[in-house]
């Protein structure tokens, strides 16, 4: 029997395949038409990225990655951090936590940034003179 011909009679059957896709809290089930069955399993990384509403290349990753997040500071003496994270189950959550950093690197970036955005706001604050001459309001 040929694939196109199981297929052909699975559909007789009414049959139906479905695929079970990791989430953040367990598994979602999705199904695959029959008549596109071949398609998705030749070109399952595509099908299942796009189940995920991911591109196939940050599926891709994912799988290599194992699901780890990594660390993506930058050590001072120029190394990238890549302490994990997280551990994901979901593709599409590991898509949505990189660029996270460490618990060590999180107190220090946040304490860089906010630095930074003090500074910007120190340089766009504009000169105010005060409403009235001073000691006019105190006399
Ligand atoms: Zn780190």
């Amino acid at each position: 029997m040929t694939a196109e011909d199981l297929i052909e009679r699975m559909q007789e059957l009414r049959m139906y395949v479905c695929i079970s896709l990791p989430t953040d809290g367990g598994y979602r089930t999705e199904s695959v038409e029959l008549e596109h069955l071949i398609e998705f399993v030749e070109r399952s990384h595509k099908h299942i990225a796009a189940l995920y509403g991911i591109n196939e290349q940050q599926y891709r990753k994912f799988l290599e990655s194992k699901g780890i997040v990594r660390c993506t500071a930058i050590c001072q003496d120029g190394r990238d951090c890549g302490n994990s994270v997280a551990e994901c189950w979901a593709a599409d959550e590991w898509v949505q936590m990189q660029g996270k950093f460490c618990a060590q690197h999180r107190r220090r970036e946040t304490r860089r940034r906010k630095r930074h955005e003090q500074a910007q706001t120190e340089a766009v604050q504009p000169e105010t003179d005060p409403p009235f001459p001073s000691g006019v309001l105190n006399s």
